[in-house]
């Protein structure tokens, strides 16, 4: 049994330690620096209000397992969750609209929630002023956790379990020896230890800067106050009776606590704050974790609030602070066992919200190897560099402080710092009225201005206002275009690493589903899983050589992944930074591409799925024949001091060809009609190959990690598929993310939607339960306050045979 030390005794801390103890690890050591059991850590003040709705479904299945973790655990009798419910309240059309939305996310995460009427919200909460109101979320099992109890329910049955936990002792050093910890050095001598993890909140940045390790988190001072008692809530005897309320329009929150009120307000500016500048314990006035209150910065909170809750007015304001906790540069924890020191665990930057569902799977992850839920959003080695720098940490903490409350839109890119990466091709995209988006800091067009020509040859339905966000009709003609021409696309944000060396095969057989046993010059398609078969990543491996491979994955995490697995003859290299790619894609292609190379590009000669190394015009490529759009065609990779050239041969040799730079938009279209998995979208590790339609891409014979779990599951009895669902009014648009239901009742979830438009329907591929996923069988989507009807379609919709990308 390995030897842990977890540091921090927050609500993360507690939870883990509980977590773990309750798994049979009962060796655990829990160091805090504050006192027992109210250590002046962020949970140590914060209200607890727990609102689940989130637009990521692991982030609200966190939430569930929290409410559902607190609700059971007693100390004395009493609950450590009071499920008084919530509500959100709209006061404009534009909210009351993104109510349903967020009605919607909840219950495709499996939380109860409705929009209920003015009149209904009042009833709930008598001090809401009914005039303001237009409706209201209404989520039953939300209310506010006893966090602080909690820690310490928690954290004696884990000391009864044999767990200790220390007080009054800091932790100073992380040692290590080998690549990986030995022990942590504290205020009160060495302990040694396996593994570490950190749970210590704002102070993260402090205890990763003992290891090496940048953290992406940024402590953010918030301002939250209490009123003095207030006749309005004289009736109310029990700790909190009223649901807790949100006004995101004012970017406020409110929950009862007695006789008086807490309001919290994210309206002010953001009151950033570095981890090394946090006081210590004895010196702090009331806690570390809280600084003197700003009143400056409050001014106008108190006005707003009347807004809603008139009988604020003029009340007496008793306790006030600028309570500390953290915010990262995507606004998901971190989570994992960091890449850079085998042994060193985070579970940081975690709500209270949260608190119990992470450190179940940190718990999960650390004893059976994964966790049940999906976490890539959240893993610890997701980061890209420029997300891990010190000032963009600062800025973007920052910005999503100030965004916390705010009506995003799925597609809304981050504005600033922009553009922050550009590849090769970004002048000649910037002449081509390019509209772009973010990603991976990247800016990436999504359609092009200098297409909207084509129009008056395709047409492309009208949407919504919400749904025409980011969006062009261009996108449309861009896709009908391509699949009759050829078109360009920007592919240079799909990360490709190399894998080289003696043993790179038999190490790349030993962790992907792929086989791999070809002759170089051959790609295939292929999945990481996970012991249990979960999908951990899809990846297209690419073989260059005997022993040298170009593989395209997904994320950090996959690079993380096999660097920390790969033995030490094998070199994983990230080379995304270095190279830029453009896809080639359309029934022109070929003519195209061979108008550029006296190497025989037929498709004898470079079949489907073979690879070439050749130059276009004066430019050495890679050429993969591959396209992700369901298209004859070539991916194309070259170095990235090429960029400019690669583009520009392209588009003059295109000119005989009526080549168009086509954007993510088209892209995207493409390839759902093609029905083409989007890892993290569509599929991610709670899902195993069978259950997604993916069991092609796994070898038969075993050999690699996850065939035992794999041969072991049954094709025929599965509980749930990934389907594609056409709607029945090719108008209706959904965006992804929108519950399915079935007769009333939510049976799943949508996961990408497009309009695809060279057949034009919508589609959008869900997950739905086994008995509902056979061709033909009816469901609806829940799209705002509309259903929609929708049909469970042919996968994929196009070119089934193909005989497009075959040919
Ligand atoms: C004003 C305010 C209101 C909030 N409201 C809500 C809310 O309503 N709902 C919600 O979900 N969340 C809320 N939050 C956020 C929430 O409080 C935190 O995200 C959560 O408590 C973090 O828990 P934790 O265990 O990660 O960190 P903490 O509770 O901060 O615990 C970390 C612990 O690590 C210890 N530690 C740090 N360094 C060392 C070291 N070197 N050696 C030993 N020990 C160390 C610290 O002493 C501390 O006790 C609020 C936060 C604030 C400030």
């Amino acid at each position: 049994m390995p030897k842990i030390i977890i540091i921090g005794a927050g609500i993360v801390g507690c939870s883990l330690a509980d977590e773990l103890t309750e798994r049979g690890y009962y060796d655990v050591v829990v160091i805090e620096k504050g006192k027992l059991w109210n250590p002046g850590g962020s949970t140590s003040h914060a209200p607890g209000v727990v609102f689940q709705t989130n637009g990521s479904r692991t982030m609200a299945q966190f939430a569930s397992q929290t409410v559902e973790k607190l609700y059971g655990l007693r100390h004395g009798g009493d609950s450590c969750f009071l499920k008084v419910g919530s509500l959100e309240i709209a006061t404009t059309p534009e909210r009351l609209a993104d109510l349903h939305r967020r009605a919607g996310l909840a219950l495709s995460s499996g939380i109860s929630a409705h929009v209920i009427s003015p009149a209904e919200a009042v009833k709930l909460h008598p001090l809401l002023v009914r005039d303001k109101l237009l409706g209201a979320l209404y989520v039953p099992d939300d209310g506010i956790a006893r966090a602080k109890l909690a820690d310490q329910v928690m954290g004696e049955r884990s000391i009864s379990r044999g767990a200790r936990f220390i007080g009054d002792c800091e932790v100073l050093a992380i040692d290590q020896g080998d690549g990986r910890v030995t022990g942590v050095q504290t205020t009160q001598g060495v302990f040694p230890a396996d593994i570490v993890v950190s749970c210590a909140g704002i102070w993260g940045p402090k205890i990763g800067a003992m290891v090496g390790m940048p953290k992406a988190i940024q402590p953010l001072a918030h301002q939250l106050c209490y009123t003095a008692p207030m006749p309005e809530l004289s009736g109310y005897k029990g700790e909190s009776e009223l649901p807790v309320l949100r006004h995101q329009g004012s970017d406020l929150y409110f929950r009862q606590r007695e006789q008086s009120m807490a309001v919290g307000w994210y309206g002010h500016r953001p009151l950033t704050v570095r981890a090394e500048d946090i006081l210590p314990c004895d010196a702090a006035e009331v806690m570390p974790s809280q600084m003197t209150f700003t009143p400056e910065d409050w001014k106008g909170a108190m006005e707003q609030a009347v807004e809603v809750i008139p009988s604020l007015k003029d009340k007496e304001i008793v306790e006030s602070m600028n309570g500390l906790f953290s915010f990262t540069v995507d606004n998901f924890p971190l989570m994992g066992e960091w890449s850079g020191l085998k042994g060193f665990w985070v579970a940081e930057a975690v709500w209270i919200t949260h608190a119990c569902g992470v450190a179940r799977a940190m718990a999960e992850w650390i004893v059976e190897g994964q966790p049940k839920l999906a976490v890539h959003e959240c893993d610890v080695n997701r980061f890209e560099t420029h997300q891990l720098g010190s000032q963009h940490i600062e800025e973007r903490g920052a910005q999503n402080y100030i965004e916390v409350y705010d009506l995003l839109h799925p597609l809304q890119p981050m504005e600033s710092p922009r553009p922050l990466r550009t590849t090769g091709f970004y002048p000649r995209q910037q002449e081509l009225g390019g509209f772009f988006l973010e990603a991976t800091g990247y800016e990436r067009p999504q359609w092009y201005k200098a297409n909207t020509g084509l129009l008056a040859r395709y047409t492309c339905p009208p949407r919504d206002e919400w749904s025409s966000k980011f969006w062009s009709p261009i996108i449309g003609a861009e896709a009908c275009a391509v699949r009759e021409g050829v078109g360009l696309f920007d592919i240079t944000t799909l990360k490709r690493i190399e894998v080289t060396g003696r043993g790179a095969l038999e190490f790349l057989e030993r962790l992907t589903t792929g086989n791999l046993r070809k002759k170089p010059g051959s790609i295939t398609y292929c999945l990481l899983l996970n012991e249990c078969a979960g999908i951990l990543s899809d990846i297209t491996v690419m073989r260059r050589g005997e022993q040298d491979f170009f593989v395209g994955v997904n994320s950090n995490i996959d690079i993380n992944y096999l660097r920390l697995l790969a033995p030490d003859n094998v070199h994983v290299r990230d080379i995304t930074g270095g190279t830029v790619g453009l896809g080639l894609f359309g029934p022109k292609s070929r003519e195209l591409a061979q108008s550029l190379t006296r190497d025989d590009l037929s498709n004898e000669a470079l079949g489907y799925f073979r690879l070439k190394s050749t130059y276009l015009g004066h430019v050495p490529v890679t050429l993969c024949r591959l396209s992700y759009v369901g298209e004859l065609g070539y991916e194309i990779y070259t170095t990235a001091d090429f960029a400019l050239k690669l583009w520009d041969t392209l588009w003059q040799a295109g000119k005989n060809y009526g080549l168009i730079a086509a954007g993510r938009g088209a892209f995207n279209s493409m390839r759902l009609e093609k029905g083409y998995r989007s890892y993290g979208t569509d599929m991610n590790s709670e899902h195993n190959p069978h259950e997604a339609g993916l069991s092609f891409a796994v070898r038969k014979g075993g050999g690699y990690r996850g065939a035992e779990a794999f041969s072991s599951l049954d094709p025929n009895s599965l509980s749930r598929r990934l389907v594609c669902l056409v709607l029945e009014n090719p108008q209706h648009v959904v965006l992804g993310k929108e519950p399915v239901l079935h007769q009333g009742n939510v049976v799943g979830y949508v996961t990408s939607s497009y309009f695809g438009h060279t057949i034009g329907k919508q589609l959008a591929y869900a997950w739905v339960p086994a008995e509902l996923s056979t061709q033909g069988s009816s469901l609806t989507i829940r799209y705002f306050n509309c259903d929609y009807p929708a049909t469970v379609g042919q996968d994929p919709q196009y070119d089934p045979k193909m005989t497009r990308l075959k040919s």
